[in-house]
């Protein structure tokens, strides 16, 4: 196992994540963090759980490519959601403690986008964002992504369920085509494979842990219902299992 130092960590870097407790990379960090480091067009697929350590993965390599004195986006983060957008902006404010005047801008729908033009306008290093409201912004002109060297799509299973696919397509047609892209998943459907095939050249795909695993001691069943019938069953599990404790996860407010 290789420690950070060995990986290419910069020093101010390797401060904030030792203060942080990280001792050692994790499996995603060990594979992810040369890729983006050795250069230039590095297309990388990483199907990886959250919880991996994907975030310092692709967070430290891109922190330590920032040219300060650009006050230009040069790396840009997409995620599905604005507490993911908040989380990953946050993490990499953490980990660039030790670098002055680096600006990390989260950028998500339902906040104020007069705010978030306005911090734009005096210049953001790294955009960490939602794609519609990025797109927004691209449509406001307010956003410039020619200067863009790091593309990162983290959770992009979670963004096309969402209905990002279009957003997606839009927004890497604007960022230059000379760059590192980055995409992780937690899983491989066929819409992920159509957008890696369109925008990544020759992608390395790497698998942390195996893919779409399951915890050995679980059982998994599944009952087929009409919809009409979903809580009338979901009633009957409960009743015949009087000592039961779940969790239940549902699409809407509504419905919760
Ligand atoms: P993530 O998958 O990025 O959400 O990270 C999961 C958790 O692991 C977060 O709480 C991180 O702060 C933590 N973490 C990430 N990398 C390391 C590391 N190398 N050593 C210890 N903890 C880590």
């Amino acid at each position: 196992m290789k420690t950070f130092e060995e990986l290419g960590i910069a020093p101010e870097i390797l401060q904030a994540i030792q203060e942080l407790g990280y001792e050692n990379p994790t499996p995603v960090q060990e594979e992810v963090i040369p890729y983006l480091l050795q250069g230039k067009n590095t297309d990388l697929i990483a199907l990886a759980q959250t919880g991996t350590g994907k975030t310092a993965a692709f967070g430290l390599p891109i922190l330590q490519d920032i040219d300060k004195k650009i006050k230009q986006p040069q790396a840009l983060v997409l995620c599905p959601t604005r507490e993911l957008c908040l989380q990953i902006a946050g993490d990499l404010t953490d980990y660039s403690k030790y670098i002055n005047d680096l600006k990390i801008l989260p950028v998500y729908g339902g906040s104020s986008i007069e705010s978030q033009i306005r911090t734009l306008k005096k210049g953001v290093h790294i955009v960490v964002a939602t794609p519609g409201r990025l797109i927004d912004l691209i449509n406001r002109k307010t956003v410039k992504l020619d200067a863009i060297r790091n593309v990162i799509m983290d959770e992009a299973d979670e963004m096309l369920n969402m209905g990002f696919s279009e957003s997606i397509d839009a927004i890497l047609a604007e960022v230059p085509k000379e760059k590192n892209t980055l995409l992780f998943s937690a899983t491989m459907p066929k819409e992920i494979a159509r957008i890696t095939k369109k925008y990544m050249k020759e992608a390395v795909e790497i698998t942390i842990g195996s893919k779409n695993e399951g915890a050995k001691n679980v059982k998994h069943i599944y009952y087929m219902v009409h919809a009409r019938d979903k809580y009338l069953a979901l009633k009957r599990v409960a009743d015949y299992y009087p000592n039961i404790y779940g969790i239940i996860f549902c699409r809407t407010r509504k419905e919760t």
